[in-house]
């Protein structure tokens, strides 16, 4: 992304870790540069009725960064964030995720610039389908498969299945995952990133010789990721002292009541208003006392400015680039185990491939195969990242990237470049 188009704060985070590991890997300059930058930006207008009748403008973005390993993969996102450069930043970060974890997929990535707990329903809704209509000439199930991302969700995903398949004139439920079961969605997708996350910290407590019944963790951000993440961790003992979304954070040493947390989540939308423990900010959130911390919100949380301040033993990225490289290198100095993003948040990739598996061969599989086989493909992933940074003496997320870098290198150099 060395271009100037692409480039944003979150874009040059992600060509610097790539920059990094392909020095590592020693990677041709030619190919590096291939590499750095995504294959296709594509910038719509998303003009959009709302409820008082005005015709609002928003912008929409589709960015894939690599198809050599299959179809591109990635989420939507709906946050007023949104921009070029993060979308490329993100797209790249499935690259190397979908290789490191073994898929046949692509990387990619799509959002809206827009506040979506601002909207209506119905604003929402026609947002969606216009969206879909404007990016319908660069997306397909063979080509490049949507998922649900920050601010999106099975709904959303619904409405862009029913939007491709009413211009394809057929059902098309393969087009999109992470959607509803009703509609050809897997059973265990809606959790399988929270759960994944969960997955890979028992793989890190073990090798660290931590026992988790009755350590304590810390989750920012409360959403898809984060709930579930809490949710679970709670499931095998550990003890949920601090949890944050954009409104704000809690803490309980004693432990927050999860169950309870998700009621008023699920009821508000948010946790504003929650009666349980005392308020905190999100930054102090951040430098909490902790076993596990899990930052699953927004990219960039972890810098050179509070790294020296994070007091977490295992760090578990279940939300996209949280942690800038200044930050890396500064936790790495100070010992903490880093469950790198694109190993720590793949559980939902790895069921969106098996949804769209499913839908293609138009057989389902039960939850409990669904879960087994990600749990497999992550435990073998976390061991194949430990085995690297031990090879190589790196920490866990330059090997995550060497892996997944590496295959995609390989992929590039049988197919050549045509000219
Ligand atoms: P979501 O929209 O369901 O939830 C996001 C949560 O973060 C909400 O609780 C929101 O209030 C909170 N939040 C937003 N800004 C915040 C801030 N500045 N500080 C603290 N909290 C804040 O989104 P999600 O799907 O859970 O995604 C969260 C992260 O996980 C993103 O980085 C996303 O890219 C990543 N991720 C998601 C999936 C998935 O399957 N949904 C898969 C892989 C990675």
């Amino acid at each position: 992304m060395a271009n100037e188009e692409w480039r944003s704060a979150t874009s040059d985070m992600a060509v610097q870790q790539f920059d990094i590991a392909a020095e590592k890997l020693a990677i041709d300059p030619n190919l590096a540069g291939r590499l750095r930058r995504p294959d296709r930006a594509l910038i719509v207008s998303v003009p959009t009725r709302m409820d008082d009748g005005r015709v609002h403008v928003f912008t929409g973005y589709r960015v894939q960064h690599n198809d050599v390993l299959g179809p591109f993969k990635g989420g939507i996102r709906y946050h007023p964030a949104v921009n070029l450069g993060e979308v490329s930043a993100l797209a790249m970060w499935m690259t190397w995720k979908c290789s490191l974890v073994g898929l046949p997929l692509g990387g990619a990535k799509g959002g809206i610039s827009c506040d979506p707990a601002e909207l209506s329903r119905n604003e929402l809704q026609s947002m969606t389908r216009r969206f879909t209509a404007e990016i319908l000439n660069v997306i397909g199930p063979e080509v490049d498969v949507p998922a649900p991302d920050m601010g999106t969700n099975e709904q959303v995903m619904a409405w862009i299945m029913d939007t491709y398949s009413q211009h394809k004139g057929h059902a098309v439920p393969e087009i999109v995952t992470g959607k509803p079961v009703a509609i050809g969605g897997t059973l265990g997708r809606r959790d399988a990133t929270g759960r994944g996350v969960v997955y890979v910290v028992v793989e890190a407590a073990k090798h660290l010789g931590i026992e988790l019944n009755g350590a304590t963790a810390v989750v920012q951000g409360f959403g898809n990721v984060g709930s579930v993440a809490a949710r679970e961790l709670t499931e095998i003992g550990v003890k949920l002292i601090g949890v944050s979304d954009r409104t704000g954070g809690f803490v309980d040493v004693n432990g927050l009541p999860v169950a309870k947390l998700l009621e008023v989540a699920n009821k508000n939308h948010s946790l504003a208003g929650c009666p349980y423990g005392d308020r905190i900010t999100n930054e102090e959130l951040l430098e909490l006392q902790c076993d596990i911390l899990v930052p699953a919100a927004m990219e960039m949380q972890i810098t050179e400015f509070n790294a020296a301040r994070i007091a977490c033993r295992i760090l578990a990225e279940g939300a996209n680039g949280p942690t800038t490289p200044e930050a890396d290198a500064i936790l790495r100095e100070r010992g903490i185990f880093i469950i790198p993003d694109i190993l720590a948040n793949a559980g939902g990739v790895i069921v969106s491939y098996f949804e769209w598996v499913q839908d293609l061969q138009n057989f389902f599989w039960s939850e409990d195969e669904v879960n087994k086989k990600l749990r497999e493909i992550l435990v073998k992933a976390f061991n194949e990242v430990l085995n690297t940074s031990r090879k190589h003496d790196v920490d866990m997320r330059l090997a995550a990237l060497m892996i997944g870098i590496e295959r995609v290198a390989k992929a590039m150099l049988w197919r050549g470049l045509y000219a």
